[in-house]
């Protein structure tokens, strides 16, 4: 477990406008991370996404609209006549990178559907083909949650969270899984609440009431999302008192695997949408005593995996072994 946060008391209403929130905000939407997804794989037309993500096309278009006026991409003219878009990464989304090598390193380990990843990444560095795993930039090592300490930074601030309604995120959207690299990993991202539930339970809040007072979520919304959460083997709920019960919820192995992916959207929110006062939040990696920067690492040498040194290898599917 992260060392818990010296923090100061919540307030009613507002949230702390950690960087993981402000790129939740934009981000925590299961569309929006396919689509991106489809165009870091080089599917950047439309109707590419349409094939890749097999999401409804006003679906794609409404987020493709959003992600402009957000300056994740731009659209680039590839046909004069008749006039026609493909959709090209900004630096804000060029900088997801390594998001997108933890949520990798996520799926491979804990997706549900791990086995059928037809899509594989290669080193050229190293040549080898690789498994991004996280590290402390400072002394290499690798970063594992129990090595983390927090603390509120100089930037920290209180915001009104937004209610958006948008559609149900977490009906299932019939996906060509296979096609992408991560599914799993963006589902629990792509539902900002959960993503927000994960906050509070690795930064030391474990009672219902605690998590409500640091997200600011409705009752109801909160007790959805750590059912699903349960659900999914992200955190186990412990009793910690009878008549009336009352639980506790607490991270496991694979919630605390899932901490890396924070972590670096935090880092990303941090340039992205950065407080003139400094980040609203402190990292220390505690085996080496240095401010934690995390890398993306590569599994199969000691360099770092960058966007000029990942080739994807399509049809690499490890065979499932037939039943019986
Ligand atoms: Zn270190
Ligand atoms: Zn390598």
């Amino acid at each position: 477990m992260p060392q818990p946060f010296t923090r100061t008391a919540p307030q009613p209403g507002l949230i702390r406008s950690c960087s993981i929130w402000r790129a939740l905000e934009e981000l925590g939407d299961f569309p929006t991370l396919l689509i991106l997804e489809a165009i870091w794989l080089g599917d950047n037309r439309f109707e590419a996404i349409c094939t890749r993500t097999s999401l409804t096309r006003p679906l794609i278009s409404g987020r493709l609209k959003s992600l402009e006026s957000q300056g994740y991409i731009r659209r680039s003219v590839y046909c004069e006549r008749p006039v026609r878009h493909e959709f090209v990464l900004e630096q804000k989304g060029i900088d997801l990178f390594p998001v997108t090598m933890m949520l990798l390193f996520w799926e491979r380990k804990w997706s549900s559907r791990r086995h059928a990843l037809a899509i594989g990444i290669t080193h050229s560095a190293c040549g080898h083909e690789t498994t991004p795993v996280p590290r402390c930039r400072s002394c290499g090592g690798a970063v594992r949650a129990e090595d983390i300490d927090w603390q509120e930074g100089p930037g920290l601030g209180w915001i009104v969270p937004h209610h958006t309604r948008r559609r149900q995120q977490r009906d299932r959207t019939v996906i060509a899984e296979s096609a992408m690299l991560f599914v799993e990993a963006a589902e629990i991202l792509g539902d900002r609440w959960s993503g927000l539930a994960l906050r509070s339970v690795f930064t030391g809040l474990h009672r219902f009431d605690e998590i409500q007072a640091d997200s600011a979520m409705a009752s109801n919304i909160l007790s959805d999302r750590l059912g699903w959460l349960v659900e999914r083997g992200m955190l186990k709920a412990r009793r910690y008192q009878t008549r009336p019960d009352r639980y506790g919820y607490y991270p496991t192995a694979k919630s605390l695997d899932y901490l890396p992916i924070l972590l670096m959207l935090q880092l990303w929110g941090d340039r992205h949408f950065g407080s003139a006062n400094g980040p609203p939040v402190l990292l220390k990696h505690r085996p080496c005593g240095g401010a934690l920067e995390l890398v993306a690492g590569c599994g199969a040498c000691e360099g770092e995996l960058t966007v000029g040194t990942v080739q994807l290898v399509r049809g690499h599917a490890p065979v499932e072994a037939a039943p019986g």
